[in-house]
């Protein structure tokens, strides 16, 4: 079911003033696959995003989008095809669901696509909204710019579980019409039941690697040995 490879990292060693955050990570994301980073508070998810964002640069290894490993910075990847959802939810809570998706790179009609049960709620400032209508409206609004490749940081924190699943839901169902997504997330269960492929970083490694449908019977396993610190 996979397609071509959209994102990729070969060596990817990354950090922060010269001191590697990461190291040696490989990694690669087809059309159409949902490729999961699990991990503990600090384990490197987020700087692995970041340098697959082209917000943070490499200090060995390469990063390459649709086979481009030159360095491009966010906006230029957000050119090409990037949708970045990051931990801070980045939608403008004193403007109302209607404004913050007119800011967005697509159009509202196919944000809401994703997720109609939003439509009642538009009118209203997202500050007034639930943590869960707020991240739906920014994955509907990332959604919305049809991109190519999807980076989402830990889009679940703080969620309800229904609301978790029905943000996975869309996100495999974007994946499923050809969306590549990289999955970061803490909610080990429930990453595993949505994605194709898992990594699983510890202190900057790549410590476990598998097919999702493999290591299902074990998220409890992984979860306690992996994502405790
Ligand atoms: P979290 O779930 O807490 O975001 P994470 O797995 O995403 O965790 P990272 O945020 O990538 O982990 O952090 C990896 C390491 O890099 C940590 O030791 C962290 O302290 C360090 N780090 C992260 N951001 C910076 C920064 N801007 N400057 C210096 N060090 C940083």
């Amino acid at each position: 079911r996979a397609g071509e490879v959209v994102v990729e990292a070969h060596g990817l060693t990354a950090g922060y003033a010269g001191t590697p955050a990461v190291h040696e990570v490989d990694l690669e994301v087809r059309a159409g696959e949902v490729v999961a980073l699990l991990g503990a508070n600090g384990a490197g998810k987020t700087t692995t995003l970041l340098a697959l964002a082209g917000e943070v640069t490499p200090i060995a290894g390469s990063v390459a989008f649709h086979g481009d490993a030159r360095r491009r910075r966010l906006h230029q990847r957000a050119r090409q095809g990037l949708g970045f959802l990051t931990e801070e939810r980045c939608v403008f809570m004193g403007l109302t669901g209607w404004q913050n998706l007119r800011l967005g790179r697509g159009r509202p009609e196919d944000a809401l696509a994703h997720f109609p049960e939003l439509e009642e709620h538009l009118h209203k400032k997202v500050g007034l909204l639930s943590g869960g209508q707020q991240q739906m409206l920014a994955l509907g609004r990332v959604l919305a710019a049809r991109p190519r490749v999807l980076l989402a940081d830990e889009l679940s924190l703080g969620l309800a579980p229904m609301v978790v699943e029905r943000l996975l839901a869309a996100v495999r169902s974007a994946a499923d019409d050809g969306l590549a997504v990289v999955l970061v997330e803490q909610h080990v269960r429930q990453a595993l039941a949505v994605a194709d492929r898992v990594h699983v970083l510890r202190r900057g490694r790549v410590v476990l690697s598998g097919a999702a449908a493999d290591l299902r019977a074990d998220a409890a396993g992984i979860a306690a040995h992996y994502l405790t610190g």
